[in-house]
């Protein structure tokens, strides 16, 4: 089932409304818990993997419903500025929906699998001499005059649609987490997972709502420092944004919740990002890994402590097929070998049987 058909009361769709569908929705909530023991944190560690969604990203929970209704209300098109998740998602949706689909990328500073996504996909793909806040006003520019729909997350839409992995998660839980972290980047995700969480509550479905942590990438964080950051620099290329057009939002859903944000380092994210993958078997993209490069550093601040019984969920945003090249940056190339067993033993160092590991 869709996830419009699925929370359809939840959502403003009507009988006249086309799904446009990939089979969206229902991604895992996993249990975190080597890394949960291996770094200590109190509270109980859970991944919603948003990485598993047709395109590899949560952005498609927002584009179903953008592109559904950008077909209802009779848009001839789509555009969005996109730091390249955005581009990959709408341009699939899009595809389906046989509308046209202009997308504007900041030039050089997105990662191969999403350029790969929006261009197979048949999008006019351009890539703009600037970063993603330049491209955003264009687009909102030339939507305003024209019959195209802009599907970037100032489409109100598009937080409809993403606010339903907050259901997904308090209908796995049975209940709301106790806190709830993520990471920050245009800063819509954050804002409506809070919608969701918030309306399950007011609907009785929950009876509490967790606190909001927001993270965003040290080089990159308007909302910690409290002003827009002209150059914004980070290896998490999706949270690459100086100046956030769902911020006032964001700020809400921070305070109201009692949550905070903060910042990690590209350090961080890669350190996080290395341990999802080798103690989980969760391959994420860097910029998802923030969301758990913050709970460890909050978790060695002491934020945590006494929290045993609390549960923390921490969005995973993207899958790390999304870019490849940061992963083997880090990672060990595969050794060239003669093809002989004894060629693998000798470059394994493993014993004759490949019984025990003796490096
Ligand atoms: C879009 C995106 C983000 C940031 O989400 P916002 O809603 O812009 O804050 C984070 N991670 C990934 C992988 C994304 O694609």
């Amino acid at each position: 089932m869709s996830l419009i058909q699925r929370y359809r009361g939840y959502l403003p769709v009507g009988p006249s409304t086309p799904i446009i569908s990939l089979g969206e929705g229902a991604t895992p909530l996993v249990a975190a818990d080597r890394l949960r023991a291996v770094a200590g944190i109190p509270p109980r560690v859970l991944l919603k993997c948003e990485g598993t969604l047709p395109t590899g990203s949560f952005k498609d929970r927002g584009m179903t419903m953008a592109i559904s209704k950008a077909v209802e209300l009779g848009a001839r098109g789509v555009m969005c500025a996109s730091t390249g998740n955005t581009a990959a998602s709408a341009a699939a949706y899009a595809a389906k929906a046989d509308l046209p689909c202009v997308v504007l990328i900041p030039g050089g500073a997105i990662a191969l699998g999403k350029l790969s996504q929006a261009c197979t996909h048949g999008a006019r793909v351009l890539a703009v001499k600037g970063n993603f806040d330049d491209c955003l006003p264009i687009v909102v520019e030339l939507t305003e005059k024209g019959d195209f729909a802009l599907v970037n997350s100032i489409n109100p839409y598009r937080l409809q649609g993403q606010k339903t992995a907050a259901f997904e998660i308090c209908d796995a839980l049975g209940c709301a987490p106790t806190y709830h972290a993520i990471p920050v980047g245009n800063a819509g995700n954050i804002s409506a997972y809070w919608m969701g969480f918030t309306e399950y509550r007011e609907a009785g479905v929950t009876r509490t709502t967790p606190r909001m942590l927001g993270f965003q990438a040290a080089g990159a964080a308007p909302m910690v420092l409290g002003h827009p950051v002209a150059r914004p620099e980070t290896i998490a290329t999706a949270i690459r944004i100086g100046n956030p057009a769902n911020w006032e939002k964001a700020r809400r859903a921070i305070d109201e919740s009692g949550g905070r944000i903060d910042s990690v380092t590209d350090d961080e994210i890669l350190e996080a990002y290395e341990m999802l993958a080798r103690l989980e078997g969760v391959f994420c993209e860097p910029a998802s890994a923030a969301s758990v490069a913050g709970v460890l550093k909050l978790s060695r601040a002491g934020y945590f402590d006494g929290a045993d019984d609390a549960v923390v969920t921490c969005t995973l945003t993207g899958h790390g097929l999304k870019d490849p090249d940061t992963a083997m940056k880090r990672a060990e190339r595969p050794k060239e070998i003669e093809a002989t067993s004894e060629a693998v033993l000798r470059a394994v160092g493993l014993g004759e049987k490949m019984e025990a590991l003796t490096t």
